[in-house]
């Protein structure tokens, strides 16, 4: 089961702001089955740097994608929670 965190700080005026986020259990899951099937087609083979986790914060929950340097990706967003 993979378990992915990034962790980046916004300035803030006065200070900084520590945003953590996350894939759960389930993300990850459902993150690997896909590479499995995407690997069958992509011309990338494993490098570091193949992967970019974007995060993006709504009001009612993160939009989570990953995307493989090929340029495809996949949509993790767990909207069932939002
Ligand atoms: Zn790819």
């Amino acid at each position: 089961m993979m378990t992915t965190t990034k962790i980046m700080t916004l300035p803030r005026r006065g200070g900084f702001n520590t945003l953590c986020f996350s894939l759960t259990a389930e993300q990850g899951a459902r993150f690997q089955t896909w590479r499995k099937e995407h690997d069958k087609v992509c011309r990338l083979r494993e490098s570091s740097g193949r992967w970019t986790f974007e995060f993006t914060p709504t009001g009612v929950g993160d939009v989570t994608i990953v995307r493989c340097g090929c340029g495809e990706k996949v949509n993790l967003t767990r909207y069932g929670d939002w």
